[in-house]
């Protein structure tokens, strides 16, 4: 019987970063036990080499005597060999303030496991042990936030927690510091949330509409929850934004002025607050898909190297497409204002021209090297597969909708994956959402071919046929050209349909020496006609000086197809480009609630996710 893996932690040296780990290995490889580290975390699909912050590692025997370590590649070693137990002690530097690596200071202690737990090969699957040591110089104060199940130690206390595999061990976050923390109830389950980081939340206000929200999502998969206890864990800076998925919590980043705050009125989310809301719902609806809803080929996954899947779009846009829908129909976000989100969502597909060039299926497959690398000619040749994936996720819902009279949803296609796929392990390949789809529409005796719907959505580079769905749940898809560089759409705004807006066609950041930098040159776009590149910083337009706040208002003010001249700065030497101004391009959504009774019940029929 080979006994468990032990590792201990400690947040040892908070000022400089570094967390000390230990791992005892009862029963080695007796040929020399190879260990490895993870390329990448589960949920961010770039290579992230975790073992580049691995800045020491020694291995020793039972009785301490030292013993040989040999690097094998960039993220294995062999320790050994040992006939009796190994002893690894290990340093990692952590400094990453963000949900998918580690950071420690003063402050606080946080880690994913990826990024910090060796992997023993050949026994990822035997027991793990994880024991929290308390920093020497943490206050009493400080406390341990994780999903991972107790085994010795208090709730919230250091101590013993163990995992059923290597898998699960690194699936479980771990925050350690002086947090704030509210527990609540949804269908029964427990649900914690925990801020890091200095803020004034309501936390009352949190408990209560995530309560609200945890509970439609737990309604439409089904009780019970496939977990026994959930955790949010948050840290609250100045400004951030990120999520990340596990199994049984979710780790998110977000701004201290994201949060409610107990002064303000209980009313309808702000903009802001619903943000953060609808990244909770988004991580929180994870735990069923992508979680347990998987790619096949995600099955165990391969933490060594990429691992490519055409069906991100399913897990990342379809997840997309509910986040802000378990909103509505928690009853914190009217009908009205869902539209007004979806319209946005609508407004950057638009305004992505990467969608011409790259189907959603392609985008998935190249995630690695693509969306997670997107350079200043992304927006022209890559398509969001979480945009596109949720505007994907809206047209099947609204097509299996109109084909059964509402009888078939993508609620029950959603239904079907959780319990045909997600409850028993068994992954989602290629073509199986299609199946499981065609098989609902089947069993009603409707028309069931969806063959060409899903090889133009998701093969195809056309659009996608929102506005002809839309249109036919009695809904306008109403576009216009934006207002200014901040208008993302939703909203609709009087124009004077005479007075077109001259563009750049150019997307402009600050730049340090002064002056509007080109961070995108759209193609086709009067930059990029006229010759312009992104990098550029653009000094003066017509002899006259601008700068990145100035730039865009300058140049609207002249009428569409005029010339202007343009001085811009490539590297260090002045070029001159003669510009003819574009108008605006008409790629700013807007959908209005419809007013009369009927259209509006089918409108809210499909919102609410009524059949
Ligand atoms: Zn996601």
């Amino acid at each position: 019987m080979t006994q468990p893996l032990l590792y201990r932690i400690a947040a040892s040296t908070p000022a400089a970063h570094i967390f000390e780990l230990e791992l005892q290995i009862a029963n080695p490889d007796p040929a020399g036990q190879v260990l490895w580290m993870p390329n990448w975390i589960p949920g961010s699909y770039m290579i992230r080499d975790f073992s580049r912050n691995i800045i020491s590692l020694s291995a020793a025997d039972g009785t301490g005597q030292g013993l040989p370590v040999q690097k094998l590649d960039k993220a294995r070693w062999r320790c050994g060999p040992a006939t009796g137990p190994l002893i690894i002690r290990y340093r990692v530097y952590a400094w990453d303030l963000s949900v998918r690596a580690a950071h420690l200071d003063q402050t606080h202690a946080y880690c994913n496991g990826a990024a910090v737990f060796l992997a023993v090969a050949g026994q990822e699957q035997q027991p793990h042990t994880l024991e929290i040591l308390p920093p020497a110089s943490a206050t009493s104060a400080w406390e341990v936030a994780t999903s991972l199940p107790c085994k010795g130690a208090a709730e919230w206390g250091f101590g013993t927690y163990e995992a059923a595999s290597y898998d699960e061990l690194i699936d479980h976050p771990v925050e350690i510091g002086s947090f704030s923390r509210a527990r609540f109830m949804a269908c029964g389950v427990p649900h914690d949330i925990v801020i890091t980081g200095r803020h004034r939340a309501d936390m009352d206000r949190l408990c209560r509409d995530l309560s609200r929200v945890c509970e439609a999502a737990i309604r439409m998969f089904g009780e019970p929850a496939p977990f026994a206890r959930y955790v949010f864990l948050v840290m609250a800076v100045g400004t951030g934004y990120g999520g990340l998925e596990h199994r049984a919590s979710t780790s998110l980043l977000c701004a201290r002025d994201d949060l409610p705050l107990a002064s303000e009125p209980a009313a309808s989310p702000g903009e802001r607050y619903r943000g953060f809301l609808g990244l909770c719902s988004h991580e929180y609806f994870h735990s069923w898909n992508v979680k347990r809803i998987k790619p096949r080929v995600f099955i165990p996954y391969d933490l060594r190297t990429e691992t490519h899947t055409p069906l991100l779009w399913a897990f990342e846009g379809i997840t997309s497409y509910y986040d802000d829908l378990l909103l509505v129909r928690a009853g914190l976000v009217s009908s009205a204002a869902y539209l007004e989100l979806l319209a946005q969502q609508i407004t950057r597909h638009l305004r992505s021209g990467g969608r011409f060039l790259q189907s959603v299926a392609d985008s998935s497959f190249d995630a690695w090297t693509k969306y997670y690398k997107q350079d200043e000619n992304a927006p022209n040749a890559v398509v969001s597969y979480y945009i596109k994936g949720a505007l994907v996720a809206l047209c099947l819902d609204l097509t299996l909708r109109q084909r059964t009279q509402d009888r078939v949803s993508l609620d029950q296609v959603m239904l079907r994956l959780w319990q045909d796929y997600g409850k028993s392990g068994r992954g989602v390949d290629d073509g199986d959402i299609q199946a499981v789809a065609e098989g609902l529409c089947a069993e009603l005796g409707a028309d069931s071919s969806l063959e060409s719907f899903f090889s133009q959505a998701l093969h195809g580079t056309d659009e996608l046929p929102f506005v002809e769905l839309l249109r036919g749940r009695g809904l306008d898809t109403v576009l216009r050209a934006a207002e200014s560089s901040a208008d993302s759409g939703g909203k609709a705004v009087p124009t004077d349909p005479g007075r077109a807006r001259a563009v750049l066609g150019a997307k402009v950041q600050p730049s340090g020496e002064g002056g509007a930098l080109l961070a995108n040159v759209y193609t086709g776009g009067a930059a990029s006609q006229a010759g312009l590149s992104a990098g550029d910083v653009v000094i003066a337009v017509d002899g006259l000086k601008v700068n990145a706040v100035t730039a865009d208002k300058f140049v609207s003010a002249y009428p569409v197809g005029s010339t202007v001249s343009v001085h811009a700065f490539r590297r260090d030497e002045l070029m001159q480009f003669a510009v003819t101004l574009a108008p605006a391009p008409v790629d700013t959504c807007v959908l209005t609630l419809p007013q009369d009774i009927e259209t509006l019940n089918r409108v809210e029929d499909w919102i609410l996710g009524r059949s």
